[in-house]
């Protein structure tokens, strides 16, 4: 074993020391056990333990990957297609840590493993991300690896599932504005509200515009009614957005 191996089965021994303890006071704090059902919702990145007799609780999650059963394989949900950005975020820290670190594993997509190669990664994301917890569930040969980074109150859940929004075609997502022109068109520019990055918990909605609009826009001096009607707002979800800026940000 080399060296740098060694101070890699050293480092997961430490993790996982310090996460079992925190996992036992999770499940002993909120009672983990005594909820029947649970959910989630990438689209919110929430997940939701649900008793029969009415109690909630809600917990912001990140996906941190999943474990094949049929090909033995681990698979960070940075290098899944299917695990949409909002519940990675964060993940590239451990990346990061893998690289600095020389701990390839933690940087690399694809990895051969065992039974246990699930929660040894998974502990170490918890420990760096400082996660409330951890939760793995089984999806037909995968099991599934989440942490909680933090606990939200029935009033910021709420909050939350106000912004999910449907779309055909990633199903749901959260709800963010574009103008009328970038639904449909591509290279005609992205000006943005505030700079977005899917990877980064924004403060407020996305809202972007395309050139013709921000040319209005400086005309009038504001956004009021005028320019407004001109860029007539629509409604589109987190992930159809950034496919949009993805195809404005250059022009014809
Ligand atoms: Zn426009
Ligand atoms: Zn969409």
């Amino acid at each position: 074993m080399s060296g740098t191996q060694q101070t890699f089965e050293n480092y997961k021994d430490s993790c996982f020391e310090e996460m079992s303890s925190l996992q036992d006071a999770f499940m002993a704090m909120y009672d983990i056990n005594s909820y029947e059902n649970w959910f989630y919702d990438h689209a919110i990145g929430v997940f939701n333990f649900k008793s029969d007799d009415g109690r909630n609780l809600y917990f912001k999650y990140v996906d941190v990957g999943s474990f094949s059963t049929a090909s033995n394989t681990w698979n960070w949900s940075w290098n899944n297609e299917s695990t949409p950005y909002n519940v990675q975020r964060g993940i590239e820290k451990v990346k990061s840590f893998g690289e600095t670190h020389g701990f390839g594993q933690l940087a690399k997509g694809l990895i051969d493993g065992d039974e246990y190669t699930g929660w040894d990664f998974t502990v170490i994301t918890a420990k760096l991300l400082s996660a409330l917890g951890m939760y793995r569930f089984p999806h037909e040969h995968l099991f599934n690896y989440f942490i909680f980074t933090s606990e939200l109150n029935d009033d910021e859940y709420n909050v939350l599932k106000d912004k999910l929004i449907e779309c055909d075609r990633h199903e749901s997502g959260t709800i963010a504005f574009v103008c009328k022109h970038l639904i449909s068109n591509d290279n005609i520019g992205f000006h943005e509200a505030f700079q977005s990055n899917p990877l980064i918990e924004p403060d407020d909605d996305y809202q972007a515009w395309c050139d013709e609009c921000e040319v209005e826009r400086l005309k009038e001096g504001e956004w009021n009614d005028k320019s407004m009607a001109f860029s007539d707002i629509k409604l589109v979800c987190d992930q159809c957005y950034f496919e949009i800026k993805e195809r404005n940000q250059t022009h014809n």
